[in-house]
């Protein structure tokens, strides 16, 4: 299967009648144009209120910069759209379990919920959720693993590191 083929079965399987459905679509989209642009396809969306009000996808190679991934680049610009550090009432989506990095952003931001797609299998010792979850901190962040969305958003990484393996 070409990896044109696979994406576009990865938006299929997604749309289905799920209540989470739109916003973790648009982070699949998200992911999608990380994949075009043969970055790791990670996508995320903030929503506050039911809106989206950012979004943004893994750019790690174009930008030559390690902090840009998806959930950061979202954060960044619900920070510069509410001109606040707080993001009062927003909720993150995000196709792929957050790294520890995004996790701190994450508490730091005050989001107070993360949906998430694909589990992080690489470090199964759910660092993630520790750190949101964590007493020592003030601002209780909640996490949500949405299991029915997990095979496509794995889908896009487990043909972005197959493809990278033909290439090399
Ligand atoms: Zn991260």
């Amino acid at each position: 299967m070409n990896r044109k083929e696979n994406t576009e079965n990865a938006i299929i399987f997604a749309q289905k009648n799920h209540p989470h459905s739109t916003f973790m679509n648009e982070a699949i989209f998200q992911a999608q144009k990380a994949l075009k642009k043969e970055e790791v396809p990670i996508g995320a969306v903030i929503v506050q209120n039911g809106k989206i009000i950012s979004k943004g996808f893994n750019c790690r190679e174009k930008s030559q910069n390690a902090i840009k991934h998806a959930e950061i680049i979202a954060i960044n610009k619900a920070c510069k759209k509410l001109k606040s550090w707080r993001l009062e009432n927003c909720e993150l989506y995000v196709t792929l379990e957050p790294c520890p990095m995004c996790a701190g952003a994450i508490a730091n931001a005050r989001i107070c919920k993360v949906f998430f797609g694909a589990q992080e299998k690489t470090s199964n010792d759910n660092l993630c959720e520790k750190i949101l979850t964590s007493t020592r901190l003030n601002h209780k962040c909640e996490m949500i693993h949405l299991t029915e969305f997990d095979e496509p958003c794995s889908q896009l990484l487990t043909q972005f590191f197959k493809n990278r393996r033909k290439k090399n």
